[in-house]
């Protein structure tokens, strides 16, 4: 069991940041092919806020700073994506415990992702977010590693780019949504990526 603080709170959202500032604009190269280009603008404005926001958000709890941060997201990524990724962070905030194991966090991470589901009334299969963050929760319930979780992500990621989009701005495509990867579920891929690193580095 890990306890996790404000501090490695911290951690997590350098590297995520990192993460998505580095990669922002092959997001909206992403969303330029299936949706309107901004989705690494908006990514990248929601975590540049809470990177703002950290010295305050290092000062709570792990799960305070977790929540916090999302209602952050929710208030400055914007688009369709932004309730969205705001919604798992807030309620995995809600859900995890002070001392954090795998079961725990299986278990707050299938609250986040049906969070997400209800607020976006998507499921699986639909090309959106969703096809990363259920087969992630998977390889986190399935007992992986951190390099473990970072690659099912990463393989989710690339298994949308066949999908025909049925939800989000995509759908509006049809057919020709298909061939390109879920920008959302590049982002998720990323974060998923960044994280496993500071885990690994953490337990
Ligand atoms: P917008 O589509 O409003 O421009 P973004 O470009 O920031 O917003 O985000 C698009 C991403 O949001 C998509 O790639 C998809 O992964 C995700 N998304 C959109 N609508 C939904 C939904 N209803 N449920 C789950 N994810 C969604
Ligand atoms: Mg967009």
């Amino acid at each position: 069991m890990t306890v996790l603080t404000g501090e490695d709170f911290r951690q997590f959202v350098i590297a995520m940041a990192g993460a998505i500032t580095d990669n922002a604009e092959r997001l909206t190269t992403l969303d330029s092919a299936i949706g309107d280009g901004d989705h690494g603008a908006n990514m990248k404005r929601g975590f540049d806020a809470v990177v703002g926001d950290i010295d305050v958000l290092a000062e709570k709890s792990f799960a305070e700073a977790t929540k916090a941060a999302g209602l952050k997201l929710v208030m400055t990524v914007g688009g369709a994506s932004g309730p969205l990724v705001g919604t798992f962070f807030m309620t995995l905030g809600k859900e995890l415990p002070e001392g954090i194991d795998r079961k725990s966090l299986a278990a707050a991470f299938a609250t986040a992702t049906a969070a997400v589901a209800a607020r976006g009334k998507s499921e699986r299969g639909q090309k959106t977010l969703l096809d990363v963050l259920y087969p992630l929760h998977a390889a986190i319930a399935a007992g992986a590693d951190a390099a473990g979780m970072a690659r099912a992500a990463q393989a989710a990621a690339e298994a949308t780019i066949p999908v025909k989009a049925t939800r989000g701005r995509a759908s509006f495509l049809g057919d020709r949504s298909i061939g390109h990867m879920d920008p959302g579920s590049a982002s998720v891929a990323l974060l998923a990526d960044a994280a496993a690193r500071v885990w690994a580095a953490r337990t």
